[in-house]
């Protein structure tokens, strides 16, 4: 057996720790590449939104290279990411690939287990004891490891703000994760965070700069994953911005979990403030990105970026709604729609001219 997962920001890193610590063979898609995107757009249907197609061209990949089982995260109505197991899986049959699909769902409860009940009971057949005895062990290395490279993402968001020489932060944080990458035990976790904040520390710094904050909100996929976004967060903190955002890979699974209260209770903050705009829980991120936008203008961030794929249907609701709460509060925010024809130098002229309108405005109101 040769489990695979999407390629999506990090996940290689943890994921691939899961399968090692417990002895299972596993495939890492290659990187996101315009191969990647080809083969997704082409076995797809146009109008699906493009993290689907991303996807789909990771799991062909992956195939291709010898994986036979996929491993999937679901979710439920009304985001179309609820039914790309069941449109993937035909669509890799057609291509005549041969695969094993477990799909991991978006709640652990009951009924969501039971509906894996066939899929688990076939994967079981493969595993052998060790195997099964150690994947605790495995999850909680996973968890670390997870952890971990956040921990170090969410540092070089602040040291790329104030880098002296531009692009030493992402060459200082590729380094540190690939020093995380190599760890295998708990302790060896340990040392590799905290050998990656001296790597990040080591990064010239302006310390007097004040830069610009700005979040990033919209849809996780786009948010999380730079192949997909064209690098926007590297591109803003080379810019001389602070970003934050909220969609981390920890975040949104202690919500599938219903645990982690700090979590739970920022969200909540952020859908209730969405209601003002809109009346019930469209789904996916769209409440969220609108709340967040209204909470991040009144705690003084200079401006919000949107990214949503083409297609996307809770983030057109959201982009429609953030052009009102953007006029209501007389505060800046970048929608950036993204699909496969993208042209990254359009991205980095748009980015460009939001952050020289940001300066404008810190000038001349502050
Ligand atoms: S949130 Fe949008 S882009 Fe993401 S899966 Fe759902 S519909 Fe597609």
């Amino acid at each position: 057996m040769k489990v695979t997962f999407p390629h999506l920001g990090t996940m290689h890193i943890f994921c691939k720790a899961i399968a090692e610590t417990a002895g299972i063979d596993y495939i890492v898609p290659p990187k996101t590449s315009k191969r990647t995107l080809t083969l997704g757009v082409k076995h797809s249907n146009e109008c699906i939104c493009l993290p689907f197609k991303i996807i789909l061209g990771n799991f062909i990949e992956a195939l291709e290279l010898g994986a036979d089982t996929i491993v999937m995260v679901g979710s439920g109505p009304p985001c179309r990411l609820g039914l790309y197991d069941l449109v993937q899986k035909v669509i890799l049959e057609d291509l005549g690939l041969h695969y094993r699909w477990l799909t991991i769902p978006p709640r652990l409860d009951w009924p969501a287990l039971l509906k894996n009940r066939d899929e688990t009971r076939e994967l079981k057949k493969e595993l052998s004891l060790k195997n099964i005895t150690t994947f605790p062990y495995a999850l909680w290395i996973g968890w670390k490891k997870m952890m971990a490279c956040e921990r170090l993402e969410k540092l070089a968001l602040r040291v790329r703000a104030r880098e002296v020489i531009t692009g030493r932060t992402e060459k200082m944080l590729q380094k540190a994760l690939a020093g995380l990458d190599k760890a295998k035990t708990g302790r060896a976790i340990e040392r590799a965070i905290i050998e990656g904040e001296k790597i990040l520390g080591s990064v010239d710094q302006d310390r007097g700069r004040q830069p610009l904050r700005v979040a990033i909100v919209g849809e996780l996929y786009t948010v999380m994953d730079p192949q997909i976004n064209r690098g926007v967060e590297r591109k803003l903190g080379e810019m001389g911005v602070e970003v934050t955002r909220t969609s981390w890979f920890s975040s949104h699974i202690l919500r599938s979990l219903g645990v982690g209260r700090e979590n739970r209770r920022e969200r909540l903050r952020y859908y209730r403030a969405s209601l003002q705009y809109l009346g019930y829980d469209v789904g996916a991120e769209c409440n969220v990105s609108i709340g967040e936008t209204i909470l991040r203008a009144k705690d003084g961030y200079d401006g919000v970026v949107h990214l949503m794929p083409f297609a996307c249907m809770p983030e057109t609701t959201a982009s429609g709604i953030l052009d009102r709460v953007s006029r209501d509060l007389g505060f800046p925010v970048l929608t950036l729609i993204l699909d496969e024809q993208e042209n990254e130098g359009r991205i980095t002229t748009l980015l460009e001219a939001f952050v020289d309108m940001l300066m404008w405005r810190r000038q001349r109101f502050h």
